[in-house]
C-alpha cells in the first residue's frame, strides 16, 4: 500500500488560472500584449514598487538587472554562498568577478558582520565591489537596512535576489518595494512562491533604471524619442541602442501570473501556518528549526531544518523510502567545480559549508494538507530515531 509521493514544492494551479491562459490564447495577443502589462502594474501595486519589468525567469532578470547597474568586465560582484548559482552566473555573464560574502548562522542569509569585515579589507586592497547581491535565503529577507546602509557607504548598488521572497515582508514593507534595494528580482519558477511556469521580474523605484531594463529585455531596441540618436526614417524605425537580449516574457505568462497575483496572499498564509505548524510539531526533536529574525515575515519559499551532519543523508533515505521528497539547500556555490576553477575551494566560507551539511528541506507548498504533512513529521521522527 504505498503512498502518493510528497515533493519538497509543487505549484498550485486552479480554474480561474487556466481560464485566464485561455482566455488570452483566444485574446490574439500570445506575446508582448497587455497581459504583461496588467501583471507588471499589479505586482509593482502589490509590492508598493514603482516599476516592474516582467521577464522569462530570475536568471534573466538578474542578468539585466546587473548590466543596468553598470557592471562591466573587470568589476566585482558580491553575493552569498548559500544560494542558486545564478545569483553569483549574472556577475560572470557581464565579465565581473564574483566573490561571496559567508552567512549567518541563525538566518543563513548573508551576514552582516561578515559583509562588514571584508568591505574594510576590500577597501585597504583596493577591491571594492560594484554590485552586492544578497539573497532571501528560503523566503525571509536579509538585513536589509544594515545591509544597504553598508553598501551605500563605499558607492555599492544593491540588486536583492528575492526569488524566495514574493510577497515577504521586512520591518512591515513589502519587499521589493525599493526601500532597500537599487533593484528586486522575483522568480516564477514552479517550485517558488507563485508561478508563471517560467518568469521573473524585476522591481525598482528608479525611472533611468526602468528604461534600461525595458530595452535590455527586447534587444536593445527603442521607439522612445527621448533615446533614439537619430530622427524617424518613417513611423516604422526603431533604434538598437544598447546590445540587448530576448528575454521577453509571453501574455500567456503574464496572464497565468496576474491570476496567480490574486492567490498569492492564501499561498502566503497557508505557507506561514504549515511553518507555525511543522515549528510546534517538531520542537522536540533533535533538529534545529528555522530561526526567524524579528524584522522579517518570511514568505516561506522553503521550510530548511538542520540535523546532525552525520545522520543527513540516513534522514534524507528514510524520508525518501516513505515517499517524502526532501531536497537540500545548497551547495554552496563556491565549491562548484566552474568556481573551484575560479580559485575557490572547500573552507573559503565555513559558515555556508557547515550551513550546507546539516541542511534539509521538508516539503512546503500550498495545498500540502495537514495530514500529509503530519506523515512528512512523522517519518522524519522515524529517521531522526533509527
Ligand atoms: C530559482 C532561483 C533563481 C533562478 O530563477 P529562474 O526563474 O529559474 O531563472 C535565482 N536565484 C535564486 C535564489 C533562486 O532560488
Amino acid at each position: 500500500m504505498s503512498q502518493p509521493t510528497i515533493p519538497y514544492g509543487k505549484q498550485f494551479i486552479d480554474d480561474d488560472d487556466i481560464a485566464a491562459v485561455v482566455a488570452t490564447l483566444k485574446s490574439g495577443w500570445i506575446t508582448q500584449g497587455p497581459a504583461i502589462d496588467q501583471f507588471e502594474k499589479a505586482m509593482a501595486a502589490f509590492c508598493g514598487a514603482k516599476h516592474a519589468v516582467a521577464v522569462c525567469n530570475a536568471t534573466a532578470a538578474l542578468h539585466i538587472g546587473a548590466l543596468a547597474l553598470g557592471l562591466k568586465p573587470g568589476d566585482r560582484l558580491w553575493t552569498t554562498p548559500n544560494t542558486f548559482v545564478a545569483s553569483a552566473n549574472c556577475g560572470l555573464y557581464c565579465g565581473a568577478t564574483v566573490d561571496f560574502v559567508d552567512v549567518d548562522p541563525r538566518t543563513y542569509n548573508m551576514s552582516v558582520s561578515a559583509l562588514k569585515a571584508k568591505l574594510e579589507t576590500a577597501t585597504q586592497d583596493g577591491t571594492l565591489p560594484n554590485i552586492l547581491v544578497p539573497v532571501d535565503f528560503s523566503g525571509q529577507s536579509c538585513e536589509m537596512a544594515e545591509i544597504r546602509a553598508l553598501a551605500a557607504s563605499h558607492g555599492i548598488r544593491v540588486m536583492e535576489d528575492a526569488s524566495h521572497a514574493v510577497g515577504g515582508e521586512y520591518r512591515g514593507q513589502k519587499i521589493g518595494g525599493g526601500q532597500h534595494a537599487d533593484l528586486t528580482i522575483f522568480s516564477f519558477h514552479p517550485v517558488k512562491i507563485m508561478t508563471t511556469g517560467e518568469g521573473g521580474m524585476l522591481l525598482t523605484n528608479d525611472d533611468d533604471l526602468y528604461q534600461q531594463l525595458i530595452r535590455l529585455r527586447s534587444h536593445g531596441i527603442t521607439r522612445d524619442p527621448r533615446f533614439t540618436q537619430n530622427p524617424p526614417d518613417g513611423p516604422w524605425s526603431y533604434e538598437q541602442v544598447d546590445l540587448g537580449f530576448n528575454y521577453r516574457i509571453t501574455d500567456l505568462q503574464a496572464a497565468l501570473g496576474a491570476s496567480q497575483l490574486k492567490k498569492l496572499p492564501a499561498f502566503l498564509q497557508s505557507r506561514r501556518e504549515l511553518a507555525a505548524r511543522y515549528d510546534e510539531k517538531i520542537a522536540a526533536l533533535p533538529l534545529t528549526s528555522p530561526w526567524q529574525h524579528p524584522d522579517t515575515l518570511s514568505a516561506w519559499h522553503l521550510y530548511v531544518i538542520q540535523v546532525d551532519p552525520a545522520k543527513r543523508l540516513a534522514v534524507y533515505e528514510g524520508l525518501k523510502a516513505a515517499g517524502i521528497h526532501a531536497q537540500i539547500h545548497y551547495i554552496p556555490v563556491h565549491t562548484q567545480p566552474w568556481y573551484r576553477a575560479l580559485g575557490f575551494k572547500p573552507g573559503d566560507f565555513p559558515a555556508a559549508e557547515a550551513c550546507y551539511a546539516g541542511a534539509l528541506s521538508l516539503p512546503m507548498y500550498y495545498g500540502l494538507s495537514d495530514a500529509d504533512q503530519d506523515r512528512v513529521i512523522a517519518a522524519l521522527k522515524t529517521a531522526l530515531e533509527a
